[in-house]
Protein backbone atom coordinates (compact mmCIF):
# COMPACT_ATOMS: atom_id res chain seq x y z
CA UNK A 1 0.00 0.00 0.00
CA UNK A 2 0.90 3.13 -0.57
CA UNK A 3 0.66 6.46 1.67
CA UNK A 4 1.91 9.71 1.16
CA UNK A 5 5.23 10.59 2.98
CA UNK A 6 3.98 14.27 4.84
CA UNK A 7 6.45 16.35 4.06
CA UNK A 8 6.43 18.77 1.34
CA UNK A 9 10.13 20.66 0.43
CA UNK A 10 12.45 19.91 -2.29
CA UNK A 11 13.82 17.22 -3.57
CA UNK A 12 16.87 17.50 -1.81
CA UNK A 13 15.46 18.00 1.56
CA UNK A 14 13.32 14.52 0.86
CA UNK A 15 16.74 12.43 0.05
CA UNK A 16 17.96 13.96 3.51
CA UNK A 17 15.24 13.04 5.22
CA UNK A 18 15.26 9.61 3.58
CA UNK A 19 18.22 8.85 5.69
CA UNK A 20 16.62 8.69 8.67
CA UNK A 21 14.07 5.68 8.98
CA UNK A 22 12.51 7.45 12.37
CA UNK A 23 11.62 10.99 10.89
CA UNK A 24 8.24 9.72 9.66
CA UNK A 25 7.93 5.95 10.69
CA UNK A 26 4.24 5.75 10.55
CA UNK A 27 3.33 4.82 14.57
CA UNK A 28 0.50 2.38 13.21
CA UNK A 29 -0.07 0.09 10.18
CA UNK A 30 -2.76 1.60 7.63
CA UNK A 31 -3.74 -1.79 7.00
CA UNK A 32 -4.63 -4.01 9.72
CA UNK A 33 -4.53 -0.62 12.50
CA UNK A 34 -2.09 -2.38 14.58
CA UNK A 35 -1.26 0.29 17.18
CA UNK A 36 2.78 -0.22 16.92
CA UNK A 37 5.00 1.17 15.16
CA UNK A 38 6.16 -0.08 11.47
CA UNK A 39 9.54 -1.24 10.96
CA UNK A 40 11.90 0.08 8.74
CA UNK A 41 11.99 -2.06 5.21
CA UNK A 42 14.71 -0.64 2.45
CA UNK A 43 13.54 0.97 -0.32
CA UNK A 44 12.33 0.90 -3.62
CA UNK A 45 13.31 3.15 -6.80
CA UNK A 46 11.19 5.21 -8.86
CA UNK A 47 11.77 7.50 -11.93
CA UNK A 48 10.56 11.13 -11.57
CA UNK A 49 10.80 13.73 -13.71
CA UNK A 50 10.40 17.36 -12.09
CA UNK A 51 11.21 21.29 -13.74
CA UNK A 52 14.63 20.75 -13.44
CA UNK A 53 15.28 17.00 -12.04
CA UNK A 54 15.34 13.30 -14.92
CA UNK A 55 16.62 10.67 -12.86
CA UNK A 56 15.40 8.03 -9.68
CA UNK A 57 14.42 8.73 -6.41
CA UNK A 58 13.68 6.56 -3.44
CA UNK A 59 11.33 5.88 -1.52
CA UNK A 60 11.01 4.43 1.57
CA UNK A 61 9.45 1.20 2.49
CA UNK A 62 7.92 -0.01 6.64
CA UNK A 63 6.42 -3.37 7.10
CA UNK A 64 3.77 -4.06 9.59
CA UNK A 65 4.96 -7.12 11.92
CA UNK A 66 1.40 -8.16 12.34
CA UNK A 67 -0.01 -8.64 9.10
CA UNK A 68 3.45 -8.77 7.24
CA UNK A 69 2.58 -6.06 4.36
CA UNK A 70 4.29 -3.01 3.68
CA UNK A 71 3.70 0.38 3.13
CA UNK A 72 5.65 2.98 1.14
CA UNK A 73 5.70 6.44 1.89
CA UNK A 74 4.96 8.40 -0.95
CA UNK A 75 6.46 12.05 -1.34
CA UNK A 76 3.55 14.33 -2.05
CA UNK A 77 5.20 15.96 -5.25
CA UNK A 78 4.53 12.54 -7.00
CA UNK A 79 1.67 11.02 -8.17
CA UNK A 80 1.16 7.32 -7.74
CA UNK A 81 2.06 5.35 -11.61
CA UNK A 82 3.12 8.76 -13.28
CA UNK A 83 6.79 9.79 -13.62
CA UNK A 84 6.29 13.03 -13.64
CA UNK A 85 6.13 15.26 -11.20
CA UNK A 86 2.72 16.98 -9.62
CA UNK A 87 4.13 20.27 -10.69
CA UNK A 88 5.14 19.45 -13.97
CA UNK A 89 1.75 17.98 -14.86
CA UNK A 90 0.14 20.62 -13.33
CA UNK A 91 2.31 23.43 -15.49
CA UNK A 92 1.13 21.56 -18.40
CA UNK A 93 -3.07 21.40 -17.55
CA UNK A 94 -2.95 24.68 -16.82
CA UNK A 95 -1.21 25.96 -20.06
CA UNK A 96 -3.55 23.83 -22.14
CA UNK A 97 -6.51 23.93 -20.52
CA UNK A 98 -7.23 27.60 -18.55
CA UNK A 99 -4.04 29.46 -20.78
CA UNK A 100 -5.74 28.17 -23.95
CA UNK A 101 -2.48 27.13 -25.91
CA UNK A 102 -2.62 23.72 -27.46
CA UNK A 103 -1.11 20.63 -26.30
CA UNK A 104 2.10 20.73 -29.04
CA UNK A 105 2.71 24.24 -27.72
CA UNK A 106 2.27 23.63 -24.10
CA UNK A 107 4.10 20.39 -24.38
CA UNK A 108 7.13 22.05 -26.21
CA UNK A 109 7.64 25.18 -23.86
CA UNK A 110 6.71 23.09 -20.48
CA UNK A 111 9.69 22.83 -18.18
CA UNK A 112 10.81 20.18 -19.15
CA UNK A 113 9.62 19.65 -22.69
CA UNK A 114 8.33 16.59 -23.42
CA UNK A 115 6.42 14.86 -26.32
CA UNK A 116 3.18 16.09 -26.88
CA UNK A 117 1.37 12.30 -26.55
CA UNK A 118 2.51 12.62 -22.87
CA UNK A 119 0.54 15.74 -22.39
CA UNK A 120 -2.44 14.89 -24.53
CA UNK A 121 -2.48 11.25 -22.38
CA UNK A 122 -2.69 13.53 -18.72
CA UNK A 123 -5.29 16.26 -20.60
CA UNK A 124 -7.60 13.18 -21.27
CA UNK A 125 -7.59 11.55 -17.78
CA UNK A 126 -7.91 14.87 -16.46
CA UNK A 127 -10.49 15.68 -18.38
CA UNK A 128 -12.50 12.30 -17.24
CA UNK A 129 -11.46 12.77 -13.49
CA UNK A 130 -12.88 16.25 -13.42
CA UNK A 131 -16.74 15.62 -12.34
CA UNK A 132 -14.94 13.40 -9.40
CA UNK A 133 -12.35 16.17 -8.98
CA UNK A 134 -15.09 18.83 -7.93
CA UNK A 135 -17.20 16.41 -5.68
CA UNK A 136 -14.24 15.74 -3.81
CA UNK A 137 -12.67 19.12 -3.21
CA UNK A 138 -16.27 21.03 -2.86
CA UNK A 139 -15.50 19.56 0.88
CA UNK A 140 -12.46 22.00 1.24
CA UNK A 141 -12.98 25.06 -0.28
CA UNK A 142 -15.79 26.92 -2.14
CA UNK A 143 -16.16 26.28 -5.87
CA UNK A 144 -16.17 29.65 -8.09
CA UNK A 145 -18.79 29.82 -11.13
CA UNK A 146 -17.08 27.86 -14.03
CA UNK A 147 -18.29 26.94 -17.33
CA UNK A 148 -17.98 23.24 -16.82
CA UNK A 149 -16.11 20.93 -14.53
CA UNK A 150 -13.21 20.65 -16.04
CA UNK A 151 -12.81 25.17 -15.45
CA UNK A 152 -13.90 24.50 -11.97
CA UNK A 153 -11.86 21.49 -10.70
CA UNK A 154 -8.72 23.68 -12.30
CA UNK A 155 -10.16 26.55 -10.12
CA UNK A 156 -10.24 24.64 -6.84
CA UNK A 157 -7.03 22.66 -7.37
CA UNK A 158 -5.51 26.31 -7.92
CA UNK A 159 -7.30 27.83 -4.76
CA UNK A 160 -6.37 25.05 -2.91
CA UNK A 161 -2.67 24.50 -4.01
CA UNK A 162 -1.94 21.35 -6.03
CA UNK A 163 0.07 19.21 -3.10
CA UNK A 164 -2.82 20.14 -0.59
CA UNK A 165 -5.02 18.69 -2.89
CA UNK A 166 -3.56 15.89 -3.75
CA UNK A 167 -3.07 15.61 -0.13
CA UNK A 168 -6.17 15.66 1.22
CA UNK A 169 -7.29 13.24 -2.18
CA UNK A 170 -5.09 10.52 -1.63
CA UNK A 171 -4.66 10.23 2.05
CA UNK A 172 -8.77 11.13 2.90
CA UNK A 173 -10.71 9.56 -0.10
CA UNK A 174 -8.12 7.36 -2.21
CA UNK A 175 -9.00 9.43 -5.25
CA UNK A 176 -5.78 10.27 -7.63
CA UNK A 177 -5.62 13.21 -9.28
CA UNK A 178 -5.96 11.95 -12.53
CA UNK A 179 -7.38 8.59 -12.11
CA UNK A 180 -6.02 5.33 -11.28
CA UNK A 181 -4.81 3.14 -13.73
CA UNK A 182 -7.85 0.66 -14.89
CA UNK A 183 -7.12 -2.66 -13.34
CA UNK A 184 -6.52 -1.25 -9.95
CA UNK A 185 -9.59 -1.32 -7.55
CA UNK A 186 -11.52 2.36 -7.18
CA UNK A 187 -9.13 2.94 -3.88
CA UNK A 188 -6.18 2.06 -6.06
CA UNK A 189 -5.16 -0.95 -3.64
CA UNK A 190 -4.84 -4.27 -4.89
CA UNK A 191 -4.56 -7.41 -2.81
CA UNK A 192 -0.52 -8.37 -3.36
CA UNK A 193 0.32 -4.93 -4.31
CA UNK A 194 3.96 -5.06 -6.09
CA UNK A 195 5.84 -2.36 -4.31
CA UNK A 196 8.58 -2.27 -7.14
CA UNK A 197 5.77 -1.25 -9.54
CA UNK A 198 7.57 1.00 -12.38
CA UNK A 199 5.55 3.92 -12.82
CA UNK A 200 3.82 4.78 -15.93
ZN1 LIG B 1 -0.60 -4.29 9.60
Amino acid sequence: MQILHPFAGSLQQYAEHLADPDYYRPGHCPQCQAKHPLTAHGFYTRTLIDTAFDGIIRVRRYLCQACRRTVSLLPEFVLPYLRSSLTVIALLLIARLLGGQTIEGAARTAPPPMPYQRGQFWIRRFRAQAAALCAALAALTQPAPAPDFVHRALTLLESTGWIAAHRFLFDRVRCHLLGWPRGLAPDGRRAAFPTAAAPA
